[in-house]
Formats: C-alpha cells, sequence, structure tokens
C-alpha cells in the first residue's frame, strides 16, 4: 500500500485520483495483515484497488466529479465497495471520471481532465478515465468502474487495458450516484482479463436492497481462463468493420480474428441492422433517466447549496445552475423534453419500444453464437478538445451502446498498437450471464 501511496504521489500530473488518504489506506493494509496472520485472507486480502467516484464511500469524499457534491461524505459505502472491502481489498481513494459519468473523453470533469499515460495530447477516454489512467499508469493494479453506455470499455480501449462490464443486474447498483438506472452497472479495470476474473467473484452478489439485482448462484469467473477456445463460435458485425474504421484498427481486429481461427474457434458472419439505432435510442433513454435522477440535488437534501437567495424555488434554481457542469445540464434538458407531455409518445416510448427491438436482435444472435467481435471505437484516443461537438461526441459511442440497452455483458481488451502510438482495443459481447466465457476468450488472446 506505501509503494502505490508513492506511485500514486509521484503520478499526480495525470490527475486520476480525486481523493487520497493515506492514514485511511494504511489503516486497511495494517487490518489486511492483521488477516492474514489471523488466517483470515481471501485471495484478495491485501490487493489494492481504487473506486470511480461514482460510488460512494465512508472513508473518502464520493464527488460524481461534480461542483454539486464537492466534499461530500456519504454515511455508507457502495455495496460493490462493501463487497470488495469485506475480501480485504485495500481502497487506494477515489477516480476521477466525467462529471455524473456522463461522456467519453474524461474532458467533463468539474475537476479538471485526465490525462491519458501512452500520450500526453490524448483523452483517457471515459466516463471512468480516472480508472483506466490510473492502472495504465501502475498507479494501482486494478480499478472499479462503471458502464453506462461503454464507460469502462472505452477508456480501458485508449489506454491499453482491460475492461470487464458484467451483466447488468450482476453488482449491485446501491450507492452507486445514479445516472441512468436502467443502464448503469459497475465493473473492473485491469491490467488483464485474469485480474478481472479475480474480483469479479467477489464484487457480484444479489443485494436485496437493489430492486433490479440479480439472484445468482456464486460463480468463479476464473474457471475456464487457460483452456482451449476450440469449438467456440464468434460473430462478426461485418457492416461495423466497414468504411467509418480506422483501417489499423481494423487490422488489429483482424489479426486478433485470426489467432482465434488458427485455436479452433469459428468466425461467422453476423448482421446486427437494429444496432444501428442505439446511439438515438441511448441517447434519449439514458436523458429522460438523467433528468429524473439528478432531480434529487435540489440543494435541499444534498450537496451544493447557494449562498444568496430569495426564496425556495430561487434557491433551488440557483444551486442547481451552479452546482451542475454544462453535461449534465444538457441531459437534464434532453431528458425533461423527451419525458414531457406531447412529447414522451414520440420520442421516450418509441425509444423504449426500439430498445426492445435491438435486445431481442442480440438474443436471436447469441442462439447462433458464443460471442460477438468488434471494435470498440472506430479509432483511438482522440486529441484533448477533438470531439467538444455534444452530437459528435454522443455519436461515437455506436459500437458500445447497443450492448448497454441490452443489458449484456462485455469485455474490452487491447489489441494492438497504432501507428500513432495509442493503445487500439476490441470487444467481446456476450449472452447474459456469460462473464466467465469472455473473459476465457479475452485470457486466451492475452
Ligand atoms: N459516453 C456515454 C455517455 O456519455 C457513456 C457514459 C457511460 O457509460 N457512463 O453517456
Amino acid at each position: 500500500a506505501r509503494d502505490y501511496l508513492e506511485r500514486i504521489e509521484e503520478g499526480r500530473g495525470l490527475n486520476a485520483f480525486l481523493d487520497v488518504r493515506p492514514e485511511e489506506t494504511i489503516r486497511q493494509a495494517e487490518e489486511a495483515d492483521r488477516r492474514i496472520a489471523a488466517g483470515q485472507a481471501t485471495p484478495l486480502t491485501g490487493i489494492p484497488i481504487a473506486h470511480k467516484d461514482i460510488f460512494v464511500t465512508k472513508e473518502w469524499a464520493s464527488t460524481a466529479a461534480s461542483r454539486m457534491l464537492e466534499g461530500y461524505m456519504s454515511p455508507f459505502d457502495a455495496t460493490v465497495v462493501r463487497s470488495l472491502k469485506d475480501a480485504g481489498m485495500v481502497c487506494m481513494g477515489k477516480l476521477n471520471c466525467d462529471e455524473f459519468a456522463m461522456g467519453s473523453g474524461n474532458e467533463n470533469s468539474a475537476y479538471g481532465r485526465v490525462g491519458n499515460p501512452w500520450d500526453a495530447n490524448a483523452v483517457p477516454g471515459g466516463s471512468s478515465g480516472g480508472s483506466a489512467a490510473a492502472v495504465a499508469a501502475g498507479l494501482v493494479p486494478i480499478a472499479t468502474g462503471t458502464d453506462t453506455g461503454g464507460s469502462i470499455r472505452e477508456p480501458a480501449a485508449f489506454c491499453g487495458i482491460t475492461g470487464m462490464k458484467p451483466t447488468y443486474g450482476r453488482p449491485s447498483r446501491l450507492g452507486m450516484i445514479a445516472f441512468a438506472s436502467s443502464l448503469d452497472t459497475a465493473g473492473l479495470l485491469g491490467q488483464s482479463a485474469e485480474d478481472c476474473a479475480m474480483v469479479l467473484g467477489s464484487m457480484v452478489g444479489h443485494d436485496p436492497w437493489d430492486s433490479t439485482s440479480v439472484d445468482m448462484p456464486r460463480e468463479d469467473f476464473s474457471r475456464d481462463l487457460g483452456k482451449s477456445v476450440k469449438g467456440l463460435k464468434i460473430g462478426v458485425p461485418r457492416s461495423w468493420m466497414g468504411d467509418g474504421l480506422d483501417s489499423e484498427v481494423r487490422a488489429s481486429i483482424d489479426a486478433v480474428l485470426d489467432f482465434y481461427r488458427r485455436e479452433g474457434a469459428e468466425i461467422v458472419d453476423i448482421e446486427l441492422p437494429m444496432a444501428k439505432l442505439g446511439v438515438p435510442v441511448y441517447y434519449v433513454v439514458a436523458c429522460a433517466e438523467a433528468s429524473s435522477n439528478l432531480s434529487r440535488f435540489d440543494g435541499v437534501r444534498y450537496g451544493h447549496r447557494a449562498a444568496e437567495y430569495t426564496d425556495i424555488g430561487d434557491m433551488m434554481k440557483k444551486s442547481r445552475d451552479e452546482g451542475f457542469g454544462p453535461e449534465p445540464k444538457r441531459r437534464i434538458m434532453i431528458g425533461t423534453y423527451v419525458l414531457s407531455h406531447g412529447y414522451y409518445d414520440a420520442y421516450y416510448l418509441k425509444a423504449q419500444k426500439v430498445r426492445r427491438l435491438i435486445a431481442r436482435e442480440f438474443h436471436e444472435t447469441f442462439r447462433k453464437v458464443d460471442a460477438i467481435a468488434c471494435p470498440v471505437t472506430t479509432g483511438t484516443a482522440y486529441d484533448f478538445g477533438a470531439n467538444a461537438d455534444p452530437v459528435s461526441a454522443y455519436l461515437s459511442d455506436l459500437y458500445t451502446v447497443p450492448a448497454s440497452l441490452a443489458g449484456l455483458p462485455g469485455v474490452s481488451m487491447p489489441c494492438g498498437i497504432h501507428s500513432n502510438g495509442r493503445p487500439i482495443g476490441l470487444q467481446l459481447l456476450g449472452e447474459h450471464f456469460t462473464e466467465a466465457k469472455l473473459l476465457h476468450l479475452a485470457d486466451a488472446w492475452q
């Protein structure tokens, strides 16, 4: 823990951490030592981890990278945080991200942007950018993240590490500061699929305090690591590999597919025609839920309250105006619009119907294939400021949001380095609850 605290100090220039409290970390590490001495250790006891600042923590401030929650101390730990603490993992602090997890470049944090350890001009990806940068720079061996529409898979790809988004409902959402509740999923960013498999088992499980939490038997996600991939069938959505995709990204993905073929897997072409509607559907659904979730920040119950106001209405207006940054405000407005009387049927209801069709298309595809292999993004990490137009930023989520809408698990893994010096990623998607299979496939390549 002390060694990692030193690394975190040396890596401060990345701005990956928002809150570090060495005395708390050392206290947890000493507790881990005691457990090991008493023979009560789990395989994770004493291993450092850091949490995206979307998870609430008792000992570290929880801000969602927003001014709205500056300095906020939660009275409880998120279930995911508590489960990993119970397994003996040592918390190194809280990680920067996009404000309320809204973004793809970690340029939307109220506490400044996060650097990409590969290239000072490149974004680390978002919204779990602090998690990805910290792991890639070796400031922490593994970190939690959240993926609502790609926020684990995309930063993992941009920083050359492995990202694991489990099936929606498998990890608890209790204590995850809500963005879009029907999509928000906790997951991991680590150095390898093996590391993610080790930690995932202690992170998921039924939580009676989360009504969407699924009750599944405990599972050893490492059980298939090292086995052959022979006989597995991998589908490739050909239209995703066409024109819009950087040619070097395509070549790197093809090289991985060739590897799987040589190892005895079968590679087949698939079509996902509904998935191309993913971006508009996602931004209607996610903004609608965000506008509802963020209504709790009213200056009364949590967080920021304006210093001067005339009456309660003015207090709420000023508090929200001062507390929220531009991206949450934009989404609250879009969400309020699509939910309002007269537009609800045309936008929100229509989006829900198309969402169902996208999910059905995936489920039908998974009757024919074990997994889908596809790009994470159309290119590598972009330069700071290069994706500032909100519409182009939203459109860049085209490969990650369809799986989110269907609640599917996904792994993003590094598969090459572009001639621009930045890492290239590939994602593997699977049917609900096939995390072990995806980690197996990723591990085979790694
Ligand atoms: N980039 C997407 C968005 O801005 C995804 C965010 C996420 O997964 N948290 O909404």
